[in-house]
């Protein structure tokens, strides 16, 4: 084997044991640990391992994180009146609203409710549009997962050549806009590309989040390029592999994160970092209002 693998639980027990002393001085300095909320509308069984795995983290580094589970049948009024309680909550510095919902309930409702100060998934137009504008902004997790694994493993991004493949709103189209802040040349790639691994063969850094199991193979890459698998597919016969042909295509890459273990266990941590971020800013936003006030 030729490429370095990247531990993502390895890079996660760092990130865990920096925001657990970030929290702990939030405690210091505010009396309580900073609060998030998962909403929930009942249903789909990928989302409540994906809620499970976010309270289990969150309790491991102090963060105080609830689930509201919500039945299938509440109507939208109901929800956009729970989101915006949420939102007036000062216990509440983060909220995440799982995704998908009941085809009665509108996405766009959602995104256009959540306070972007809360908006710690990065899924509302203010954040998207932040992020496009290069301004500080919440980012979508996994996309966020991916920039700190190349942050971490300090991979050179300026004036590199990277490829991804995906232009979803959670991964493709997000992570384009950090890359291109950090001078990477990026191209972003999707099902109608033409002549796909004429573009991933030039990447200095590949990012497959197609959803398709195996789909990079060894001359798909360039050698001693890093390659990000963010791709998560499940086996007809059991077991679970990424988007990148692993056993082969570790001996082009020079570095590669393996599926699982790469990208996965990051998104959740990245996602209460966010939560931790946010509650410093609603902070910092609390007291600069309070001097307006004062100066009035
Ligand atoms: P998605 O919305 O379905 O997006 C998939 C993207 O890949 C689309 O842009 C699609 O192109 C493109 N694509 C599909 N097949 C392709 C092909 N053969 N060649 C080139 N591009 C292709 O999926 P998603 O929600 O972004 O998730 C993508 C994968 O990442 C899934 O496996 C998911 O489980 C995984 N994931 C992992 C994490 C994590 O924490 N590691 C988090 C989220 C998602 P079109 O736009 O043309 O359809």
């Amino acid at each position: 084997m030729i490429a370095t693998i990247l531990d993502g639980r390895a890079i996660g027990a760092e990130i865990k044991a920096e925001l657990r002393g970030d929290i702990e001085k939030y405690v210091h300095e505010q009396g309580r640990p900073p609060g998030l909320v998962i909403v929930r509308v009942a249903g789909d069984t990928a989302s409540g391992v994906y809620s499970k795995a976010i309270l289990r983290v969150a309790e491991e580094i102090g963060l105080q994180a609830r689930l509201d589970q919500l039945p299938t049948r509440i109507s939208p009024d109901e929800l956009r009146a729970i989101l915006l309680q949420l939102n007036c909550d000062d216990s509440v510095q983060g909220i995440i609203v799982q995704m998908p919902l009941p085809g009665h309930l509108s996405q766009k409702m959602v995104v256009d409710t959540i306070s972007p100060v809360k908006d710690i998934d990065g899924i509302s137009p203010r954040s998207a549009g932040n992020l496009f504008l290069g301004l500080p902004s919440f980012l979508p997790a996994t996309a966020a997962a991916v920039l700190e694994i190349l942050e971490r493993t300090q991979t050179p991004l300026e004036g590199k050549r990277a490829v991804i493949i995906s232009r979803s709103n959670v991964v493709g189209k997000p992570l384009a806009m950090m890359l291109l802040q950090k001078n990477a040349t990026v191209t972003v790639s999707h099902s109608r590309t033409v002549d796909l691994a004429g573009f991933t063969r030039q990447a200095d850094v590949l990012v497959a989040a197609a959803g398709r199991a195996n789909m990079i193979t060894a001359d798909m890459v360039r050698p001693g390029s890093m390659v990000i698998d963010v791709g998560i597919n499940q086996l007809p016969g059991g077991g679970i592999v990424g988007d990148v042909d692993f056993a082969p295509v570790s001996e082009v890459a020079g570095a590669l994160t393996p599926t699982p273990g790469g990208v996965g266990p990051l998104t959740n941590i990245l996602l209460l970092k966010q939560c931790v971020q946010a509650a410093w800013q609603q902070v910092r936003d609390g007291k600069r209002a309070l001097g307006e006030v004062k100066r009035l």
